[in-house]
């Protein structure tokens, strides 16, 4: 009893410095009922900027919009880090027209770094794999000639694992088909959705291969395309096929930098990326106009709670989607300054359902903290080890900690790199659970005075650090 009271009696104490500057579960409590800023964010750049292909001028007003947005909501140096690129661009042909034994025009948008066809496009007969394993046991030149078509059956999945059965299909089937000798190849749309939308994304040719036309077919043309197979009866299909795709060189595009700065801004600081280009077809409100959303609002959330004993930094990555460019040129101008811990969003809007770390063995108090601090808001702790996302290459050069929230993924394959992915999709509450849940987490790693990955001392920490 006596207890209670004293305790009763430091909370009231404690009352006027709360009203001030909430804390940190206040914090995110008032992101998960009241949060406007993500929202403003994604609806702001889908409006006003919309698709962003990178390395092109929509990304350059897409990164100064985003940098102005920071500068606006009180991100302290806000800054623009350019880089060169090889920019490939979509061209304005995409059709694909079955001639025989049927005649049908079929749904078809070029895959990132396809080639192109001659003017007129190519016809050609079809050959029909069920799976990539299928493709990868062709004979070497049994495709000369030849347009190949490769199916898969990926089915959406919450932690979103089927993009990484179906994925190889648009990563690597075209690199395999041109090296087998195709003329060109179109595949069955890495995507979960029956809409008329091809879903585009980045393919690869490997070293000395010549790119080909690489189209994705939408996936009820796809469906269409092996039901004529199932008819034609051994009859051989022909499609024509026409896209003018091409690479345009060398071009600038950037990352964009914003920072919360901690009390003690010599400690490394806790890194928060998500990307700000993507697809020309596509808005972009998903991927990743939310994720900037979701770790800006966070940042700002944590910044209203008092400031951090460390810098929060975010990372609006330049041109993820073509080849993680942003990435790579953000981990090699600053691979030499150490970050204590990176997470990314790049996954949608809905809401967050696990958290995984890289440190639950060798820091397991802070990853029973953070886990026991989301679990409020219906986050699971996983088994998992963090392996961070595409834009967190500079923590993976420097073996360092890592964070992933992974989001509910049941629809965002139905989205992905389609017209789709548009701000309609976008639920504000789950949005909100998202800023809670980050806003918790960035919050306790910021205000962490051991190293995030071991839970030791940090062996640079400044005097300051002995006296906290
Ligand atoms: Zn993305």
């Amino acid at each position: 009893m006596n207890r209670t009271l004293t305790m009763l009696a430091a909370m009231t104490l404690a009352a006027p410095a709360a009203a001030q500057a909430p804390s940190l579960e206040a914090a995110a409590r008032a992101a998960l009922e009241s949060d406007t800023r993500a929202w403003d964010f994604v609806e702001g750049i889908t409006t006003e900027v919309g698709p962003r292909q990178a390395g092109t001028e929509a990304e350059a007003r897409g990164r100064a919009w985003a940098a102005a947005w920071l500068g606006r909501n009180g991100f302290a140096n806000v800054a623009v880090e350019p880089f060169m690129m090889d920019t490939w661009v979509p061209g304005d042909v995409a059709r694909a027209r079955v001639t025989a034994p049927y005649g049908q025009d079929l749904t078809v948008l070029p895959l990132g770094n396809s080639g192109a066809t001659p003017a007129g496009g190519i016809e050609a007969e079809v050959v029909f794999f069920r799976t990539i394993d299928e493709l990868r046991g062709a004979p070497e030149g049994s495709l000369k000639g030849k347009i190949a078509y490769i199916s898969h059956q990926m089915r959406p999945a919450q932690d979103g694992s089927h993009y990484g059965f179906a994925g190889p299909v648009r990563w690597v089937s075209p690199g395999i088909a041109a090296s087998k000798g195709a003329l060109g190849v179109v595949i069955k749309s890495v995507g979960t959705d029956h809409h008329r939308n091809p879903h585009t994304g980045g393919t690869t040719f490997p070293q000395g291969v010549s790119p080909i036309p690489a189209g994705a077919l939408s996936l009820p043309d796809a469906e269409n395309l092996e039901r004529m197979f199932a008819r034609a009866g051994g009859r051989p299909l022909r499609l024509r096929l026409e896209m003018n795709p091409r690479q345009i060189g060398r071009t600038e595009s950037g990352n964009v930098v914003g920072e919360i700065v901690g009390t003690n801004p010599s400690l490394p600081p806790v890194l928060l990326a998500c990307h700000i280009d993507s697809w020309w077809n596509a808005p972009g409100a998903f991927d990743d106009g939310a994720g900037c959303a979701i770790i800006s609002a966070a940042a700002l959330r944590v910044k209203e709670a008092g400031q951090p004993l460390r810098t929060i930094r975010v990372l609006l990555a330049g041109a993820e989607e073509t080849g993680l460019w942003g990435s790579k040129a953000y981990s090699e101008a600053h691979l030499d300054e150490a970050i204590a811990v990176g997470i990314e969003s790049d996954f949608g809007a809905d809401r967050v359902w696990r958290f995984d770390s890289n440190f639950r063995e060798s820091n397991p108090a802070l990853h029973q903290r953070i886990a026991a601090a989301v679990a409020r808001f219906g986050v699971s702790s996983g088994n998992d080890i963090a392996s961070g996302g595409a834009d967190l290459n500079i923590v993976r050069d420097q073996k360092g900690a890592l964070i992933d929230l992974q989001q509910d993924g049941m629809r965002y394959f139905d989205l992905h790199h389609t017209p789709d992915d548009t701000l309609d999709k976008i639920d504000p509450v789950q949005l909100r659970q998202n800023v809670a849940v980050w806003t918790m987490v960035v919050g306790i790693l910021a205000n962490e005075a051991n190293s995030i990955l071991t839970g030791g001392p940090i062996p640079s920490a400044p005097p300051i650090m002995e006296s906290k």
